[in-house]
C-alpha cells in the first residue's frame, strides 16, 4: 500500500483550514466515475458546517443512470450534488443555480446589510479529479495552474466570474487508501500513476469489474466472441484482437493491459461507473 507523507497531509489541511473562513461556499470536486475513492472522507471533518456542493466532474464519462443515482444519494444526507463535464463547462448553469439556491441566506444576509450579492468560493479535491480544468473552463481563458501540489498558495487570488468569486488555486487534499480497492480504483481512473504499480493487476482488477457490470461494452471495443470466466483470458483475447505479441506469438499481457487501462481512461469502452452509492 502507498503512504501518503502525513506532514504534507497535515500542512494542506491547515491551509485548507484556513482559507475556507474566507468563503460562503465549498465546490468540493470528484470524478463521476468514482465518487466514493475520489474523495478524501477527511473532507467532512475539514468542511465542518461550511455551505458545500459536490462536483460530480467528468460526468461525460460516467454511467448516466448511476451518477443519478449518487446525486439522490447526497440528497438523501442534505449535501447537493451536481454533474458537470469541466471541458465542455455542460452543468455549469445548474451548478450557478444550485450554488444560489444553497447560499440562499448568505446572500440575503450580503443585501441586507447593503453589500453586493456575490458569493466567494473555493475548489477542493484530491489531485486529477479535474480542479484546474474547471477552474479555466470557468474563467474561459488558461489561466489556472494545473499542479499536484498539496494545500494551497500563501498569496490569495480571486476569479471574477458573473456569481461567484472563486480562490485561483484549489485547495488539494491526497486521496485515502482506506482499503486495497480505493487505489485499485484511482489507478484504473489514472489518478494515480501507473509506474508505482503493478499495471497487470489493475487490468485484472477492471476486467473483473467490467465482465460483471459492462460485458457488452468489452465485446463491442473487442469484437470478442464472448465473455469468459477468467479475467485473464479476456486480456489475453483482448491482446490477440490487438495484435500484443511478445517474440514467439505469445500474448504481451503488459502492451495489452495498458491498451485497455488507455482505452478505459479515454472512454472508449463507452460510459462506465466503477462505484455505485
Ligand atoms: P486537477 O489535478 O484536479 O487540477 O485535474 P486537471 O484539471 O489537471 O484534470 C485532470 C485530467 O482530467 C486532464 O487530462 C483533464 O483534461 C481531464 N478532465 C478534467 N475534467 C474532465 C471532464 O469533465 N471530462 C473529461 N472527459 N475529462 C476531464
Amino acid at each position: 500500500m502507498i503512504n501518503w507523507y502525513p506532514g504534507h497531509m497535515a500542512k494542506a489541511k491547515k491551509e485548507i483550514t484556513n482559507n475556507l473562513k474566507l468563503v460562503d461556499v465549498v465546490y468540493e470536486i470528484v470524478d463521476a466515475r468514482i465518487p466514493k475513492s475520489s474523495r478524501n472522507p477527511d473532507f467532512d471533518e475539514i468542511i465542518g458546517e461550511k455551505k458545500r456542493i459536490i462536483l460530480l466532474n467528468k460526468e461525460d464519462l460516467a454511467d448516466e443512470n448511476i451518477t443519478e443515482k449518487w446525486i439522490e444519494h447526497y440528497k438523501k444526507s442534505g449535501i447537493e450534488a451536481v454533474k458537470i463535464n469541466s471541458i465542455t463547462g455542460r452543468g455549469f448553469k445548474e451548478l450557478e443555480k444550485k450554488t444560489k439556491e444553497v447560499c440562499k441566506e448568505i446572500l440575503e444576509k450580503k443585501v441586507q446589510k447593503g453589500l453586493t450579492p456575490r458569493l466567494r468560493g473555493m475548489i477542493l479535491g484530491i489531485p486529477n479529479v479535474g480542479k484546474s480544468t474547471f477552474i479555466n473552463t470557468l474563467i474561459g481563458e488558461k489561466k489556472a495552474k494545473t499542479g499536484n501540489k498539496p494545500g494551497v498558495t500563501k498569496n490569495l487570488h480571486w476569479i471574477r466570474t458573473q456569481y461567484i468569486d472563486l480562490l485561483d488555486t484549489p485547495g488539494i487534499l491526497w486521496p485515502k487508501f482506506e482499503d486495497k480497492t480505493t487505489g485499485l480504483m484511482l489507478a484504473i481512473t489514472g489518478a494515480i500513476k501507473d509506474e508505482i504499480l503493478d499495471v497487470e493487476e489493475v487490468a485484472l482488477y477492471l476486467v473483473f469489474i467490467l465482465k460483471n457490470r459492462y460485458p457488452d461494452h468489452l465485446i463491442n471495443r473487442y469484437k470478442l466472441d464472448k465473455i469468459w470466466e477468467e479475467e485473464i483470458k479476456i486480456i489475453e483475447e483482448i491482446g490477440k484482437k490487438r495484435g500484443c505479441f511478445v517474440s514467439g506469438g505469445k500474448v504481451d499481457f503488459m502492451k495489452a493491459s495498458f491498451l485497455l487501462l488507455e482505452d478505459f481512461r479515454r472512454g472508449n469502452l463507452g460510459r462506465i461507473s466503477l462505484e455505485e452509492p
